[in-house]
């Protein structure tokens, strides 16, 4: 039988529309949060598509910006900010992927605009009150309710063009939020129902977007997994993973899902020693043991296994370690900083783990 310890759930507090052809109702759901004026926000990359969702939202368009940057960097913010004030925008819509809803998070903490986001990734951010800033060449993650986007569209059409190289690293970023959840300090069996469907849907789609990345039934079931994902990612707390990620992204400016497709499965074999059964949902999806089965299907996936393909020196591991054991995150398996610079070395040569 099933044991359920005591536990806190606060609920999916975001209002979430999903499915094909979404982008449509972005007027109606700014109107129904009785906002009037929205600053578009995109990356440059977004920028054509940021434009036409603007022409088509007509006189409710405050404005594109369409400089958002990957880790959120604080001089972009503050751009970002003066262009919100000018156009009297009452709203942000950032269409894209964790940068550009960074961006808007980064905005309406500061002014207390609504925001409607719309992904375009797999990376989750749209569901979670946490902001990551970096100042100074250091990311500092926060949380707060005025972070937490009010309204979510999700449109598996504007998933199509995320190529499947992308698509692929996205996936294992999502995937890396609902392993964590499985082991999370204050998991609760709702966060623990979402993070195996989530694992499950991913583990299914996935190969078939490696394999043909307009097989739109597999976009529309990666996206519905990234969702889940994302709100397992906010309602439970995250751990040795994500630090690692933090201090990788944050520190040595090393791209965001690839460093997570990368460190993934050496992070969960190192936490499948302490805790084997509440990464099972893993083990279930993928056969084999979490972290070399989670191996196994990143190099299935033609994912990047190797953080020295990413600029990472040897010597930064020594640094990336200090830091990482500095201010470290609860983790479910004790560590010291020669534990984490071994796991490091380990995913900088692309060794497969054993656990
Ligand atoms: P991203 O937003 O930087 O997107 C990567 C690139 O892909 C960009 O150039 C973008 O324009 C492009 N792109 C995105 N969707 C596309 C599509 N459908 N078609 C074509 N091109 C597309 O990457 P990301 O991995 O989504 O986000 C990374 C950032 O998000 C990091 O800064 C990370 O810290 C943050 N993040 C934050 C949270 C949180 O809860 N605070 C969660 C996850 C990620």
């Amino acid at each position: 039988m099933m044991r359920i310890e005591p536990f806190a759930f606060a609920g999916l507090p975001s209002r979430v529309i999903f499915g094909s052809g979404t982008l449509a109702q972005s007027g109606a759901e700014i109107a129904r949060l009785g906002r009037k004026r929205a600053l578009v926000l995109s990356t440059p990359n977004q920028k054509a598509d940021a434009e036409a969702l603007a022409s088509r939202l007509g006189d409710v368009a405050a404005g594109v910006f369409a400089e958002a940057t990957m880790h959120t960097p604080s001089e972009v913010t503050e751009q970002a900010l003066a262009a919100f004030k000018a156009s009297g925008a009452d709203c942000v819509v950032a269409l894209g992927g964790g940068s550009t809803i960074g961006l808007g998070k980064a905005i309406a903490t500061r002014t207390g605009a609504d925001q409607v986001v719309i992904p375009t990734t797999y990376a989750g951010s749209e569901m979670t009150n946490i902001l990551g800033e970096t100042a100074r060449g250091e990311k500092v993650t926060r949380r707060d309710p005025s972070i937490l986007p009010e309204t979510v569209i999700y449109d598996v059409d504007l998933t199509l063009t995320l190529p499947v190289p992308l698509a692929v690293t996205s996936g294992l970023n999502a995937m890396a939020h609902a392993a964590e959840a499985l082991y999370a300090r204050d998991r609760n069996p709702i966060i623990t129902l979402l993070a195996n469907d989530a694992i499950r849907a991913l583990a299914d789609a996935l190969p078939a977007i490696a394999r043909d990345g307009g097989d739109r039934t597999a976009r529309g079931t990666a996206l519905y997994g990234a969702w889940l994902c994302g709100a397992a990612l906010g309602g439970a707390s995250m751990a040795l993973h994500h630090k690692l990620c933090h201090t990788l992204g944050g520190s040595f400016a090393m791209p965001h899902s690839e460093t997570h497709a990368i460190l993934l499965p050496h992070t969960i074999g190192f936490n499948a020693v302490e805790v084997p059964e509440l990464l099972r949902p893993v083990s279930s999806a993928l056969g084999g043991a979490p972290g070399a089965a989670l191996f196994d299907f990143a190099v299935s996936l033609g994912a990047p296994t190797r953080l020295k393909d990413f600029g990472l020196s040897e010597a930064d591991l020594d640094r990336a370690a200090s830091i990482a054991v500095a201010n470290p995150y609860w983790n479910p398996r004790p560590f010291d900083q020669s534990a984490i610079r071994s796991l490091l070395r380990d995913a900088w040569e692309g060794r497969r783990p054993a656990h």
